[in-house]
């Protein structure tokens, strides 16, 4: 685990040699986290390793990683849910970091910045997608620890145009989940259509949700959570949710939107019968297990509208980031040693994680 003084100013060094002596003076292999087998968590998926330090290619930053937040995407590729789309891939994508070295043609930010590397990696830029601002959908487009190598490693590769500038005076592991788990949530806000002063339901309270949820409260939403785990109930009441039931609880009025975090296709007919006239559920994540038979009057009938949430533009993260340093959510942290990464996603998989669990590199 990372201290003030240990490898943060051993990083630093590392950028002053790189500025002045060349990469070759980065170490050359680095300790790294694959999925080497995807499978339940109780078959170990995970794989410590050593890897080469990767070379950053031309438009590309090496970034020296701090720490790495982890996500429950995470878990679904170590697990198999979503297919590798390469053999032993690093996971992670919430890494906050510093820049050790630039790529050929790359004009910064300029080493020793602190940046974070989130899930969207590349687009393609010319498709009718990105064209129109929607660059989660374009068809081309790469992700962190899935199409390369991420954040469960010593140092991780991101394009400089896909990296977001961070604020120094915040710690690293009350930063990190607010690149994906924040900006994930903050987009499924906004695709939820909630009014101003609106009645907002969350089904499931992880990561993710602890921070949209304050998000909405802080402008000015009432916020009604549904959870099974006792711990994010109470943390729910803590953050000053209007209401906390169970997973599939009844809340006290109709809402008017609902983002539906928990991975539960089970829990959509339940969120929608919940919602008001006219009102929009959004399911969040990027996997949900078979939605049951859904019935047009109990379910949809009265204008109710239920969408799914694709990854985030950086025009979202970088809003996300701001209204952050706004409102200043209270960012709940689980740490984990770099040593622990499989514990950490073993226990995310049995919701025994408070907020965000957090690997220090
Ligand atoms: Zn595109
Ligand atoms: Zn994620």
């Amino acid at each position: 685990m990372n201290t003030p003084s240990g490898p943060r100013v051993a990083a630093t060094h590392v950028v002053a040699q790189e500025r002045t002596e060349g990469p070759e003076r980065l170490p050359r292999e680095m300790d790294a986290w694959v999925v080497a087998r995807p499978g339940p968590m109780g078959t170990h998926p995970l794989e410590r390793t050593r890897l080469p330090v990767p070379t950053p290619g031309p438009g590309e930053l090496l970034v020296w990683v701090e720490v790495c937040a982890v996500c429950r995407t995470d878990l679904h590729l170590a697990e198999g849910d979503l297919t590798p789309r390469r053999p032993r891939t690093v996971p992670g994508h919430e890494v906050v970091g510093r820049v050790a070295a630039l790529g050929p043609g790359t004009a910064g930010p300029a080493p020793g910045t602190r940046v974070g590397v989130a899930w969207l990696r590349s687009t393609c830029g010319i498709c009718r997608y990105c064209r129109r601002g929607a660059e989660n959908l374009c068809p081309s487009s790469t992700y962190t620890g899935w199409d390369a190598d991420g954040g469960y490693a010593e140092y991780v590769t991101a394009l400089a145009d896909y990296v977001y500038a961070l604020p120094e005076d915040e710690p690293a592991d009350k930063l990190a989940p607010l690149l994906c788990a924040g900006i994930i949530g903050y987009r499924a806000l906004l695709r939820a259509d909630l009014p101003p002063g609106g009645r907002l339901g969350i089904y499931g309270f992880g990561a993710s949700a602890h921070l949209t949820a304050q998000i909405a409260i802080a402008e000015g939403a009432a916020v009604h959570v549904m959870t099974r785990s006792e711990a994010a109930q109470e943390l729910a009441r803590t953050l000053g949710a209007a209401s906390v039931g169970g997973s599939a609880g009844v809340p006290p009025e109709p809402l008017d939107a609902a983002i539906l975090f928990a991975p539960v296709g089970d829990l959509v007919p339940v969120a929608l019968a919940a919602l008001d006239r006219g009102g929009t559920l959004a399911v969040a994540g990027i996997h949900l297990t078979d939605i049951p038979v859904l019935n047009y009057q109990r379910h949809l009938f009265q204008e109710r509208t239920l969408r799914s949430v694709t990854a985030n533009t950086r025009a979202d993260g970088r809003r996300f980031l701001e209204l952050a340093s706004l409102h200043r959510p209270r960012v709940t942290t689980t740490p984990y040693p770099f040593d622990a990464a499989d514990e950490a996603l073993r226990d995310l998989a049995t919701d025994r994680v408070d907020g965000a669990a957090v690997l220090f590199i």
